[in-house]
């Protein structure tokens, strides 16, 4: 059964998440959020990138007096990030954020997540149940010998309980873990046991391509068990690369598109021009372009277009020369090999005119 199809809809900023929602993605600032200027140039780098939600850390009242003006201007819904205090999740919730993730972890007075909850309700704003095996309740992990996934499960169902009876039906879920799989187990589990849109993500995944490989496989096996309504790849770094490589997973996953996808081949003994350098050089001037399209860079005429025929343009090297070509169709033949990336990127331009214009 395909979990997302049946989580409850809930709305973020106006974004709606679960109930068979396209799954958002969403990332979080690392700059110190009382430095408005930086938060908010961070904001927007993450949403040119494709980011839809941003999270920021609200660790003091210095955080909840810049949230005004981040609010203000940031040109994405933000969702405040809270820890230990009821006071600052009452004042970010006054601020205005459009959500708030609180970890069961360390806010555990019921009258407080009760009184929070109750705030939330009443500003319309979602809270998610941010669980993480790092800083679980010490009696869970007491009673369960550890952060297992039936501990994690349990602590998140608890928060949402205690949620609900506080009158708030704007509700998320996500259970963490820095391993894949526990970060399987804990979710399946999860997803047994609620209906409420639930964001993935592996928690210190690291980073480089270890990072983003161990966050693909965590994200992506349960995107396509039909388990996630949001995800956040988290790695350490600029975020704007969690949000790229969200996209990439998402992509992967047959799920969503977004802006040039790139079909490369390995390149063999067949290879016969600098395909490297022109990827690179392709891989730049199309950068900003977010209509969804496919465009192979290959290394030979002899297999090149067949091998990308589902690719939308693309060129295949010659001798110091390439083709080009559409829908696998060559549309010209041995043009050299440093008017290739002009001429390339002159038919995905022209593909792109055409798509806006319909
Ligand atoms: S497209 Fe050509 S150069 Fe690239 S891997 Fe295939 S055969 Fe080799």
């Amino acid at each position: 059964m395909n979990h997302r199809n049946g989580t409850r809809r809930i709305h973020l900023g106006g974004i709606p998440i679960g109930g068979g929602a396209p799954v958002v993605i969403q990332s979080m600032t690392n700059t110190p959020t009382h430095d408005v200027e930086k938060t908010l140039a961070q904001v927007n780098e993450l949403v040119a990138a494709g980011c839809e939600l941003v999270r920021v850390a609200v660790p003091d009242l210095r955080a909840v007096e810049a949230l005004p003006d981040i609010l203000r201007t940031a040109r994405c819904p933000i969702i405040a990030d809270i820890h230990f205090s009821e006071q600052l999740a009452l004042a970010s919730i006054y601020a205005g954020v459009a959500g708030l993730r609180l970890n069961p972890g360390n806010l555990r007075d019921s009258g407080a997540i009760h009184r929070v909850a109750s705030a939330a309700a009443e500003a319309g704003i979602p809270i998610r149940v941010g669980v993480n095996a790092g800083s679980l309740d010490p009696d869970l992990l007491k009673k369960h010998g550890g952060p297992t996934p039936e501990a994690l499960v349990e602590s998140a169902l608890g928060e949402i309980r205690l949620l609900e009876e506080a009158g708030l039906d704007q509700i998320k879920v996500s259970a963490k873990v820095s391993s894949v799989q526990g970060t399987l187990a804990t979710y399946r589990l999860l997803a047994e046991r609620t209906d409420r849109p639930i964001h993935l993500g592996v928690t210190e995944a690291g980073w480089h391509d270890a990072g983003v490989i161990k966050s693909a496989l965590g994200i992506g096996v349960l995107l396509l068990e039909g388990i996630g309504d949001t995800i956040r790849v988290s790695l350490t770094g600029d975020p704007v690369v969690e949000v790229r490589a969200a996209w990439d997973i998402l992509r992967a996953c047959g799920l969503r598109r977004r802006g040039i996808e790139i079909i490369a081949c390995p390149t063999c003994g067949r290879c016969n021009y600098d395909l490297v350098g022109l990827l690179r050089e392709v891989e730049n001037r199309l950068a900003g372009i977010v209509i969804p399209l496919q465009v192979a860079v290959m290394g030979c005429v002899v297999n090149g277009p067949g091998e990308a025929a589902h690719a939308d343009v693309g060129v295949a090297g010659g001798m110091d020369k390439g083709d080009l070509f559409v829908n696998g169709e060559i549309v010209e033949r041995g043009v050299p090999a440093d008017e290739l990336a002009d001429r390339l990127e002159r038919l995905v331009r022209e593909i792109v005119a055409q798509r806006e214009e319909k």
